[in-house]
């Protein structure tokens, strides 16, 4: 997905892999976006999960897995 960031107004992507990553860390910490720093000027651009669900359709989130012994 691309990202147009609100401090120097350069665009960069996330991949594919970097969301899911994000969705992934969403749903285990509750949080409702994600700061996704600007490769340019290092500011922080906060993405809103449902802006990340769009660009990744088809993640889903996994149940919290349990630990096993061994
Ligand atoms: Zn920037």
């Amino acid at each position: 997905m691309q990202i147009l960031c609100y401090n120097c107004h350069k665009p960069y992507g996330l991949n594919k892999e970097a969301v899911h990553a994000a969705l992934d860390q969403m749903a285990a910490e509750n949080l409702n976006h994600y700061d996704a720093p600007c490769p340019h000027c290092r500011r922080v651009n906060r993405v809103s999960r449902k802006e990340l669900q769009r660009a990744a359709p088809d993640w889903k989130a996994q149940p919290v897995e349990r630990r096993t012994n061994g």
